[in-house]
């Protein structure tokens, strides 16, 4: 789970003093933000009062607020620090919590209602929607593998909905890779092993995000395996997702590669234009933004890197027609949209970009050099090559003295992962991802 920065929480705070002022009560200074995962803020209150009062007549505001404070579709969950010391839980009550207390935050808008579908994940989304019907009969396990923002976590969770909905009694469990993994490390610390197994062996669906954490994770990749055949062995629904195909995933153990290829392995590809412009229209309606038709042309047209950035730049529109008090209209997605373009871009300008930003040598970005001056600087250039050019892992590797794909994926996922956990790094990302557009090649 992300740590939550304090600037971000304290957004969060003005927005709910400013815009519901009658909802805010003294003690709203107490409460802590316990992290953020797979798009739910968990907010801490100090008692079970207090959590009431909240769940009653704050939950909207606070999801207005967090969403208005990160810039993106996020929910809000309430919590309590425990009150008074528990009684001792007997063991089945230990058993039986953990799951349900860990897997059920799902993000509410990740559903199929709110999946548009096209060329791109027209396969993963038929194949999401068979194994909702019929879980564990169809395809299992589903595999599905894309580029960031493209959909895996919505496709993923939106099955989740849908078992759930159809029926509230199947054990169904949501749960991220990292998540998986330092339960089973903190599990193996504790001498909780047997607990641990039996938490994910009695799933009747278990569904993992993010799978390529399993990278090098020698003994959770094991214990995965043992999970995973005894599942399987009785028709229980796997549901996993990683950002490239199972082969792809670095040092992951012949017999999980084989696994993981033994079901239906979907790929989710970047959106084309129309895609793009139901996206924009279904994202809008959900925000209830009003967006003319020739605004929404003129985003799919500009922003056709991933879905997650159109999201953004719906609502880098929306605040500044707040802001300004004027209309959507091509002239604001204009100016709003101006350092958003999405003109090809070289590695060559990256590199140049990223060099007299932080103040190191492109000689040093194409060198072997590891001192981390150097190797994060280099992983940061990697991380756009992936995301604002189409050329292969091989050929990003090619401009960085020669390194091999799995080295660009792996500087991909650690500027990815750190971008959740810096709070100073994704401006200076978005600062140097906006003089890259800027910049002629
Ligand atoms: P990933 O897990 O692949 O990185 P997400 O599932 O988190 O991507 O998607 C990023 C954002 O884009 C989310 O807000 C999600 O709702 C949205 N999105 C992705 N694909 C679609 C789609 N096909 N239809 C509607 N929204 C989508
Ligand atoms: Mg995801």
């Amino acid at each position: 789970m992300a740590t939550i920065p304090s600037s971000i929480w304290n957004d969060v705070l003005g927005h709910v003093k400013l815009n519901h002022p009658s909802l805010v009560r003294g003690w709203f200074t107490q409460l802590i933000p316990t992290g953020i995962d797979q798009g739910v803020m968990i907010v801490r209150a100090s008692n079970s009062a207090q959590s009431r009062y909240l769940v009653k007549h704050c939950r909207d505001a606070f999801i207005e607020a967090a969403q208005a404070a990160l810039g993106r579709l996020v929910t809000v969950e309430f919590e309590v620090t425990q009150e008074s010391p528990a009684q001792e839980p007997d063991d089945e009550a230990i058993l039986a919590f953990r799951p349900v207390a860990e897997t059920i935050r799902l993000n509410e808008h990740f559903t199929f209602d709110n999946f548009v579908t096209g060329p791109c994940n027209r396969l993963a989304h038929a194949a999401a929607r068979a194994i909702s019907d019929d879980p564990g009969r169809t395809y299992n396990p589903f595999f599905v593998h894309g580029s960031v923002g493209l959909g895996k976590t919505h496709l993923i969770q939106a099955i989740c909905h849908a078992i759930r909905e159809a029926n509230p009694d199947a054990k169904c469990h949501y749960i991220s890779c990292e998540m998986f993994t330092n339960d089973f490390i903190e599990s193996v610390e504790n001498g909780a092993l047997h607990q641990f197994r039996y938490r994910y062996r009695n799933a009747d669906i278990l569904v993992i995000d993010d799978v390529q954490f399993l990278a090098a994770r020698e003994r959770s990749q094991e214990e995965f395996f043992h999970t995973f055949n005894t599942l399987t062995q009785s028709q229980r629904q796997i549901i996993l997702s990683a950002d490239c195909p199972p082969p792809e995933i670095p040092s992951l153990e012949e017999r999980l590669v084989s696994r993981f290829n033994s079901g239906l392995v979907a790929f989710l590809d970047r959106p084309c234009f129309e895609t793009r412009m139901a996206i924009i229209r279904k994202k809008a309606k959900l925000r209830c933004i009003e967006i003319p038709e020739d605004v929404v042309r003129f985003v799919a047209d500009r922003i056709d890197t991933n879905n997650r950035d159109i999201e953004g730049a719906l609502v880098k529109l929306d605040a500044m027609s707040q802001t300004e008090s004027k209309p959507i209209t091509a002239e604001l997605a204009q100016e709003a949209l101006g350092t958003m373009s999405t003109r090809p871009v070289s590695v060559s300008t990256i590199m140049e970009v990223v060099a007299s930003s932080m103040n190191v040598k492109v000689s040093d970005l194409q060198s072997k050099r590891r001192a981390k001056s150097v190797s994060h600087p280099r992983q940061i250039c990697m991380f756009l090559a992936r995301e604002l050019t189409t050329l292969s892992l091989e050929q990003i590797g090619g401009y960085f003295g020669g390194r091999d794909h799995t080295t660009v994926l792996h500087a991909h996922r650690n500027i990815t992962k750190l971008l959740e956990t810096e709070p100073d790094l994704p401006t200076q990302i978005e600062e140097i991802r906006s003089r890259v557009r800027h910049t002629t090649n």
